[in-house]
């Protein structure tokens, strides 16, 4: 029935299941396990489950197989599977393909937790990670070699919005066999173009526009079906990183509006990025819809937007600062991102906190960097409370 739907009906109608009653809102199947109709079909569903059968929440329940479903079509992916967080999704997507012996080459400008995860966690379980600059296509080159296994990015790094070229990479990886693993939380299901491009698997951290309102943690792996189903499915379930079916069903009710949102939002940054942009204060504007910034051309071809988060670089130290944040009005001091409401974060004593201060520095990651995740507010009132904490500034 979804075949030959465009983006609006899938993200209305992708994935739904309906109870006997007929209820219009998505049912919450709230529950651990299932009962059977005898122990014959008990032993049945243990030797095989159908396709909407199901045994026990942790390996799957009907509200996470509806979201998995809706994202799943959203992207044009073959399958997903739900996590229980943005995180679940980066460590279950990387931990169950990779063993002792194999290669990784990764970008260096990382979420911090996805950092750790290539830094600290698979070293210690014999994984070799090389990490690269993003950008500089010379670097991936040098480091891909036959026994690279996987290539992971995030399409638009954080926090300095730099956009990694991923037909490039992914031709570059897959000459080498390797698989490419996106983290495309920035882009948003919204304006990937992630697996048309090259990537194997996408990832998203749900807790960001998907939820969209600041509610739940959640998250998702996404890619060909026999990758999901015979090598991810088996490590979470027996992991236990499943999105719980309350989680889902936000996440589901968060997809009706995504796309709305997600517009409404990157209409927003583009008009901030050139108000700040133009600014004397803003010493420079990080936000790949302007057309000078280094990573304009790419965003436009790969996402057609330059997204939902801008940063700037105020070119001051840490106490002016903090004065600008705390003069805010509307903006909220906070770390998460993709949310209705607009938030305003100090990477380098936040969420980069833990950074050696020569890696934040060779990131950017300055004590005058302010990360931007614009919400869904009027843009004048934001722009017009951005002016007000500059000259409190
Ligand atoms: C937030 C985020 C994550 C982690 O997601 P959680 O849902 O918080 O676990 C991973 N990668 C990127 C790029 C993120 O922004």
């Amino acid at each position: 029935m979804a075949e030959g739907w465009n983006r609006r009906t899938k993200l209305i109608h992708g994935g739904s299941r309906r109870s006997g009653y007929g209820e219009i809102a998505e049912a919450i199947y709230l529950t651990q396990s299932f009962a059977y109709a005898s122990a014959e079909d008990a032993e049945a569903r243990f030797l095989e489950a159908g396709d909407d059968e199901y045994i026990y929440a942790r390996y799957g329940n009907p509200t996470t197989r509806a979201f998995e479903e809706r994202i799943a079509m959203l992207e044009g992916a073959e399958d997903g599977f739900a996590t229980a967080s943005g995180m679940a999704a980066v460590n279950g997507a990387l931990a169950s393909m990779l063993r002792a012996g194999d290669h990784v080459v990764s970008a260096r400008a990382l979420f911090g937790s996805c950092l750790y995860i290539l830094e600290e966690v698979l070293p210690r379980y014999g994984v070799e990670v090389t990490f690269v600059d993003g950008t500089d296509l010379d670097q991936w080159r040098a480091a891909i070699r036959p026994e690279t296994r996987v290539v992971f990015l995030e399409s638009v790094s954080n926090p300095t919005l730099e956009v990694i070229d991923l037909a490039a990479v992914s031709q570059m990886a897959h000459a080498a066999g390797a698989m490419l693993v996106v983290d495309n939380v920035f882009a948003t299901p919204v304006h990937s173009r992630a697996l048309e491009l090259g990537a194997d698997v996408v990832i998203y951290s749900a807790t960001k526009h998907i939820d969209g309102q600041g509610r739940c943690l959640g998250g998702v792996i996404l890619g060909r079906r026999d990758f999901i189903r015979k090598t991810v499915e088996p490590y979470m379930k027996h992991t236990g990183g499943a999105l719980s079916p309350f989680n889902a069903w936000v996440m589901l009710n968060g997809l009706q509006t995504l796309e709305l949102r997600v517009r409404a939002q990157c209409e927003s940054a583009q008009a901030i990025a050139e108000a700040l942009a133009d600014d004397p204060r803003v010493a420079r504007a990080h936000y790949p819809g302007l057309p000078g910034d280094p990573g304009h051309a790419l965003a436009m071809a790969q996402m057609g937007t330059g997204g939902t988060v801008l940063s700037i670089e105020l070119g001051r130290d840490r106490d002016a600062t903090f004065r600008f944040l705390n003069a805010l009005k509307i903006w909220m001091i906070s770390n998460n991102l993709g949310d209705a409401r607009s938030i305003a974060t100090h990477p380098a004593t936040t969420t980069h906190q833990r950074l050696p201060e020569e890696q934040k520095a060779r990131l950017g990651i300055t004590p005058g960097l302010v990360r931007l995740s614009v919400g869904l507010e009027d843009t004048d009132d934001l722009i017009t409370d951005m002016r007000g904490a500059l000259d409190a500034m």
